[in-house]
Parts: C-alpha cells; sequence; structure tokens
C-alpha cells in the first residue's frame, strides 16, 4: 500500500496500479510506500568549484533530491561563478542564501570575517537584485569562532538586506557569539534558525533544560526551524527534549559538504530523517519536512503526480543500526527511510526498481 502526500499537506491513499503508472516501473507489492512531491534539501553547499566544501548537483540527484538550496556557500564577490557554474546548468533545482560576508566560504581554514569591511549588506542588496530567480535571502554565522566581535554587525547587515529585498535571513545559530534570545526576537516570519539543535554555547534549550520560550514566540510568527545536521550542529540530548516537548523542526536538511557526503554522523537526507523519526517526530510530519516544507522554500509549485512532475517513493528499511550524532553521542536507529524511485521532471532519475 502507498500513501501520497499532496499539495495541500494531505495524505491519500494510492493503489498499486496507479503508483506503477506514475513511476512507470513496479515496485515490491510488499513494502509500504510513501510518495512524496520530490525531496528537497535546504541547507546544502554546492558550490564545488569554487570552494572546499561543494558537493556537486549530480550526487544530489543520485540519491533522488531534486531540489537543493545552498546555505551561503558565495558572496557578493564570488556569487557570479556559482550561479553561472551551479544554479544556471544543474539538473537539479539550486537557489541559494547569499552570505552576508563579501567572501562566502572559500576556505574552511579561516572564518568569512577576516576584517568587518567584508560585511557589505549594499553589495549583498545588487547581487540578489542581479541573481532574484536563484536567491532567497541572506546567510549569516554567528558563532563564537567565525563571527566573534563582528557578529552583530552581521546579523544587523543580513536583516538590513533581507528587509530591503522583502527576502528571508538563514541564521547559523551553534554557540551564538550574542545573546540567543534576542537574536531569535529580532526574527521575522519565513526567517529560517538553522542548526536548530546544536549543542554548543547557548542551545535552543533554556536554563532550566526546556525549550526557551523566544523559540517557541519564534516559531509562533512564522519562523521557520531547520535541522542543518552536519558535522558539528546536532547535540541528541538537545534534540531529545525539544522533539519530547512537540518542538519539531519546521525542515529536515543535512547541511551537505564532502566531509559528510555518505558519512557518520549525517550521511544522506534520508538517514536524517529518520533519526528524526527515531527520536519522536510523527512519521509524515518528518516527510514533509524533506520535501513539501522546503520545496515551498524554494518557491517550487507541486505538481500531481504525472508527466512533468518530481516525486520520489520511500519505504522503510527495518534493519537496525547506529548513528553518531555531534557530539560523541550514539543513536540507535531501528530503521532507516529508503529512496525506491524518484522522478525529476518527469524522468526516472534514481532508485533502486522493483527487486529493491
Ligand atoms: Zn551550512
Amino acid at each position: 500500500m502507498a500513501l501520497l502526500l499532496q499539495a495541500d499537506g494531505t495524505w491519500q491513499p494510492m493503489d498499486d496500479a496507479a503508483l506503477r503508472r506514475t513511476l512507470g516501473q513496479p515496485l515490491d507489492a510488499t513494502a509500504d510506500c510513501f510518495v512524496v512531491p520530490g525531496l528537497a534539501d535546504a541547507h546544502a553547499h554546492l558550490h564545488y568549484l569554487g570552494t572546499e566544501i561543494g558537493v556537486g548537483p549530480d550526487v544530489f540527484l543520485a540519491k533522488g533530491v531534486t531540489a537543493a538550496v545552498d546555505g551561503g556557500s558565495t558572496g557578493a564577490a564570488t556569487v557570479g561563478a556559482f550561479v553561472a557554474t551551479v544554479c544556471r546548468p544543474a539538473t537539479i533545482e539550486v537557489r541559494f542564501f547569499l552570505n552576508i560576508s563579501l567572501l562566502g566560504l572559500i576556505t574552511i581554514r579561516t572564518s568569512e570575517f577576516p576584517t568587518p569591511e567584508v560585511i557589505d549588506d549594499g553589495a549583498a542588496v545588487a547581487a540578489y537584485e542581479q541573481y532574484a530567480e536563484h536567491c532567497l535571502g541572506f546567510k549569516v554565522r554567528i558563532s563564537r569562532n567565525v563571527a566573534g566581535e563582528h557578529a552583530l554587525t552581521a546579523l544587523d547587515a543580513a536583516l538590513s538586506a533581507a528587509a530591503r529585498t522583502d527576502s528571508r535571513v538563514m541564521v547559523h545559530v551553534t554557540d551564538p557569539a550574542l545573546p540567543f534570545d534576542p537574536v531569535l526576537d529580532r526574527l521575522r516570519a519565513g526567517d529560517v534558525v538553522t542548526h536548530t539543535f546544536h549543542g554548543r554555547g547557548e542551545t535552543l534549550l533554556d536554563g532550566n533544560g526546556k525549550v526557551r520560550a523566544a523559540a517557541w514566540r519564534a516559531r509562533e510568527r512564522g519562523v521557520l526551524f531547520d535541522v542543518g545536521h552536519g558535522m558539528n550542529h546536532f547535540a541528541l540530548p538537545v534534540a531529545r527534549t525539544a522533539l519530547g516537548e512537540g518542538f519539531y523542526p519546521d525542515i529536515i536538511s543535512t547541511d551537505w559538504t564532502p566531509f559528510t557526503t555518505d558519512r557518520p554522523p549525517v550521511y544522506n537526507l534520508l538517514t536524517v530523517a529518520s533519526r528524526l523519526v527515531a527520536l519522536g517526530m510523527p512519521e509524515r510530519m518528518a516527510l514533509e519536512a524533506i520535501s513539501l516544507r522546503p520545496r515551498r522554500l524554494l518557491g517550487l509549485g507541486v505538481r500531481p503526480p504525472g508527466p512533468g512532475g518530481d516525486l520520489a517513493a520511500l519505504a522503510w528499511d527495518e534493519t537496525p543500526s547506529q548513528i553518531p550524532d555531534s557530539e560523541g553521542g550514539m543513536q540507535d536507529l531501528p530503521r532507516r527511510l529508503r529512496l525506491r524511485a524518484a522522478l525529476h521532471r518527469g524522468q526516472r532519475v534514481a532508485g533502486t526498481a522493483a527487486s529493491g
């Protein structure tokens, strides 16, 4: 039996004949299967020719991920090459948040804020306007080891650029150099907090170990909370507590770089979603957080299954395993979501077909 996630967010049963017609070939009929409108990764790094941390779009496609957002790999000084070499020719849909630093994330050996002169909201706005077709807004990293004393200047610039372009900010909040509650209070509907479950410095949890009131207030206003797993941004105790309180992420993403692609602690988008389900996130909500919701963030429509559309068919693999978090913790994973089939613009692009 298959369940289909529709554009309006409801789930409908899909019979085997309809599934076969949609996919163009049969799946193993014994497996329960979920059909979602295209996998989308709302935070990753794709500038593979221009930074040390990029993963090429074809790697996403091979996993059935047909839309992805780059989280700040480029700034106003480097964005042209990214649009020309990634966004435009990519086989998948690519959008990006422009780093508020002119430099973007060229190298991981130094931060993007060597001097405050690289923070330039005027240049960022001009770049947004030039590449508005692909640019969703502005990325700012406010970590102590990244922005340090420049964190407030950088956050102010990103919020100003977003306000002037009627776009969004994505704020990387791991080990913030600024008091976290006032940062959350400044975010507006549609802005994105990434690395929601990090475990360094001030986290999502307050001094009493509860989800901080400012986070609930931000959610109430329409601020989006993204997992952005990455190498360093997922702490099991934070995630367990938050999910236990019913604070579920709006979006599940990998923060993929070459260092985490198919490697611990991230592996891939389906493994991150499986981890969230194992920790208590409702299954359907997790599936929406890797498809419908990030597709909306990208500004992509959701077509009904059929010609020209994107979709992914997923099923649980009940083989148990263990996966680490970013802080030395280990999590039992009783089962993992596996890709059975994926279509991009109506064409079969990945999956394991009938025997898989
Ligand atoms: Zn990132």
